[in-house]
């Protein structure tokens, strides 16, 4: 078994997976209370609270799985994330690591979130890879948005990215203008529940033929000038309408592209992950797409969308040398790493 320890931003996380893939056990607290009265996640005041919270949770998996027997190697968060929050999750691998006399690997947080449409599959080296690769994947989340393929050697290669916001940072800035508090944006899912999407015409960004990119800034400063052109009372009249409109719009984009990509190569499985991509609306909209096209729908379980330590230990396990084909994208998916290999 692995231990899984996960603080890149502010959720503080361990999780025990088996060698199948399994999750044993998992155990998280959310700083999202403490960050939302400043409008977005305080990197110092995170710091702290992966100090406070790590222990209460280390206690509890110590009496729920009399950890650490069994345990083989500790797997953690080594980046990318918060300087600060990923330095107390490696500080607390490495000490657990020496104490216990196991390995300590660190494993890249994007390419938790890329395997993570996998785990209810189990382990992913006993499935039957022509079934389910070459695989497309779309990681939605606060920081990133990225398109990207896997191939049945599990190399991963970048398709698109974002070239300013990332998707969730759009619908949460996007919220934030509606008077939507931090993290706005499911709350933004809910209110858009009961809107046209068609009412309001924001624009979807275009990129120039051949060329794969995001962008989501430009939609984000027309919702700002959408408003400041509306009365208060018209924008209480239609508010579902401006959330159903401003969403779509961000997911249109992400549709859209996936759709040109599905086109272009013969995709057996398409992977849904990140934060984002618990919005059920953008669940159907891609779910819709690869019936149509014939591509298995992966979407990560709801519960592994977000940041959390079983993607991480699940990763560790799957990919344990961590594959990538295209040196310049080593920022990216950068292989995962042995951080140090004690037996002391
Ligand atoms: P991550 O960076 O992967 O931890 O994901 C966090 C991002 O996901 C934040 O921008 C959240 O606002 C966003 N998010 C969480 N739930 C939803 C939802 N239901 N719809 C859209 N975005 C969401
Ligand atoms: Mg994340």
């Amino acid at each position: 078994m692995i231990l899984g320890i996960e603080s890149s931003c502010d959720e503080s996380a361990i999780a025990i997976v088996d060698a199948n893939g399994q999750v044993k056990g998992e155990w998280i607290h959310s700083q999202i209370a403490k960050h939302a009265e400043y409008g977005g996640v305080v990197p110092d005041l995170a710091v702290g609270e992966h100090l406070k919270n790590f222990f209460p949770l280390l206690d509890l998996a110590r009496t729920e799985l009399s950890i650490p027997a069994g345990l083989e190697s500790v797997a953690v968060t080594c980046g990318p994330g918060l300087a600060g929050c990923l330095g107390v999750g490696i500080t607390i691998a490495k000490t657990l690591s020496l104490q216990w006399g196991i390995p300590v690997n660190g494993v890249n947080h994007l390419r938790g979130h890329a395997f993570s449409p996998f785990m209810p599959l189990g382990n992913v080296h006993d499935l039957e890879k022509s079934k389910y690769f070459p695989h497309l994947g779309l990681l939605l989340s606060g920081g990133n948005t990225l398109l990207f393929q896997i191939d049945k050697d599990l190399t991963i290669d970048v398709l698109a990215r974002t070239v300013d916001d990332a998707v969730g940072e759009c619908l949460d800035k996007g919220a934030k203008l509606l008077g939507i508090a931090y993290p706005g944006a499911p709350e933004l899912e809910k209110k858009a529940k009961d809107g046209d999407e068609k009412a309001f015409d924001f624009p979807r960004f275009i990129p120039k033929k051949n060329e794969l990119r995001f962008s989501f800034s430009g939609l984000k400063t027309s919702l700002l000038y959408q408003l400041k052109k509306m009365a208060d009372t018209e924008i209480d009249n239609c508010y579902s309408d401006l959330c159903a409109s401003y969403q779509q719009a961000a997911f249109d984009q992400l549709v859209k592209t996936t759709k040109k990509v599905l086109g272009e190569k013969k995709y057996k499985s398409f992977g849904l992950s990140g934060g984002v991509s618990n919005n059920q609306k953008i669940r159907d909209d891609l779910s819709d797409l690869c019936k149509k096209r014939e591509v298995c729908f992966l979407p990560a379980p709801k519960k592994y969308t977000g940041d959390n330590a079983s993607m991480i230990a699940y990763c560790a396990v799957m990919d344990p040398g961590g594959l990538w084909s295209n040196e310049g994208q080593q920022l990216i998916f950068s292989p995962n790493l042995k951080i140090c290999d004690l037996a002391i």
